[in-house]
């Protein structure tokens, strides 16, 4: 399977990649994830994506789109993949055609996961992260009384720091300038499917894998 997961911050794409992909057995590419590793190994791609990401804009597509490259030529991509966060703008969808038509591997799907804007900054607010296992809860369905930790590895749960409220708002507009053009291009090649995605993260994939067939 070759996917690429399109939708808003917080429309659920890290939570139904990491879903999906146990049952494609494929590679889940998330690039706000490498981002993120990088800038807390300080290395010279996380000290220049950190200043964006921080104020909620895009890393400059050159950056990304070299990123992508290295990343489509590990052994586990040729397996398959689930783009989670990448393509984000106009040219990184066509530098991404070109990488695949190269790899003559082509694109699958592209579902793009439909959410209220008020839902997603309730969920992004509530969102956390654990630091040792890497998986994404809401705090509003934690049941557990100590929503300190993850309640599977009991791990620490952190806040990333583009989750502040005025950071969200400002990749919300980013999105709606530069990214929801990509549902329009994608839909012309006849790629596209919409999911709504405000309920649970079971009941999406679900709706994914019924619409995929
Ligand atoms: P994410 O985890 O996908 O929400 O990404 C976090 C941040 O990393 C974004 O707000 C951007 O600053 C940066 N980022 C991730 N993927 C991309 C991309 N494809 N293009 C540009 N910036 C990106």
């Amino acid at each position: 399977m070759r996917m690429v997961l399109l939708g808003a911050p917080g429309s659920g794409k890290g939570t139904q990649a990491d879903l999906l992909k146990d049952k494609y057995r494929c590679a889940h590419i998330s690039t706000g994830d490498i981002f993120r590793r990088n800038l807390s190994e300080k290395t010279e791609l996380g000290v220049k994506a950190g200043e964006f990401m921080n104020r909620g804009e895009l890393v400059p597509d050159e950056l990304v789109i070299g990123m992508v490259k290295d990343r489509l030529r590990e052994p586990d991509a040729s397996a398959g993949f689930l783009m989670d966060g990448f393509p984000r703008t106009i040219p990184q969808a066509e530098a991404f055609g070109a990488m695949l038509d190269e790899l003559k591997t082509p694109l699958d799907a592209v579902v793009l996961l439909d959410i209220d804007e008020e839902i997603l900054v309730k969920r992004l607010t509530n969102r956390r992260t654990c630091r040792a296992c890497g998986k994404i809860w809401n705090l509003l369905s934690i049941k557990a009384e100590n929503k300190t930790v993850c309640p599977e590895c009991a791990g620490e749960l952190y806040q990333r720091d583009d989750d502040a409220e005025a950071v969200i708002r400002n990749r919300l507009k980013v999105y709606h300038d530069q990214t929801s053009p990509l549902v329009s291009w994608y839909a012309k090649i006849g790629k596209l499917y919409t999911i709504e995605a405000s309920s649970s993260p079971d009941e999406t994939m679900a709706k994914i894998q019924a619409a995929l067939g």
